[in-house]
């Protein structure tokens, strides 16, 4: 299984160690070719409108939606699930639009800017460490999306087909249960079993 991710800006290499301790081959992606053999992607955390302005620069925006849409899975940490989403609160654009969630960017307020919680994901763990940095939340869930995690009431991690989107950073600890998840996710696409 071969998984590249995004690596325009953010916290790249942190994934790419996590989904090698999870199981896969985790290559970095700076040009569009390089999406061609991979069974899924990540786009990491950073920010959001620098990491679409590269997208654009770079030729990824209509590469990746064609990646998403060929069923392939795609997994947004943070400014990654901004990326993904196709409504953003107060703004009229959107980036990739792949996924039916409404987007709030930096919700989490400025006391709170950087903060790590533990919290239950369904069919992830019941103790996860979520390390939040300026964080979005998931505002609603649509059509047939399925909310993994709340925090504080807000939706913090939610799942619709082949796409995963957490608002915190699953990458930035040593517990790699979500980046296994995401894994089960691209091989069940693959048509491969799921061991329990
Ligand atoms: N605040 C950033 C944004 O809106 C996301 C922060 C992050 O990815 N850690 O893009």
């Amino acid at each position: 299984m071969k998984i590249g991710v995004l690596a325009l800006q953010g916290a790249v290499a942190e994934h790419i160690r996590m989904l090698e301790e999870a199981g896969a081959t985790a290559v970095p992606v700076k040009k569009v070719e390089e999406l061609e053999d991979l069974d899924g992607l990540v786009i990491p955390g950073g920010e959001s409108t620098t990491i679409s302005k590269l997208m654009h620069k770079y030729g990824f925006m209509e590469a990746i939606r064609q990646f998403g849409q060929a069923k392939k899975p795609i997994f947004g940490t943070c400014a990654g699930a901004i990326l993904l989403a196709n409504r953003i609160n107060g703004q009229d654009d959107f980036h990739l639009g792949l996924m039916d969630i409404k987007v709030e960017r930096n919700a989490f307020g400025r006391q709170k800017e950087s903060f790590e919680v533990s919290l239950p994901i369904a069919g992830v763990a019941s103790d996860f460490p979520a390390v939040f940095i300026r964080a979005p939340y998931i505002m609603e869930v649509a059509g047939n999306g399925e909310i993994l995690s709340k925090y504080e009431e807000k939706i913090v991690a939610a799942r619709q087909g082949q796409y995963l989107a957490a608002a915190f950073h699953p990458e930035l600890t040593e517990d790699f249960r979500m980046h296994k998840y995401f894994l089960d996710m691209v091989k069940e696409y693959r048509g491969e079993k799921v061991q329990a």
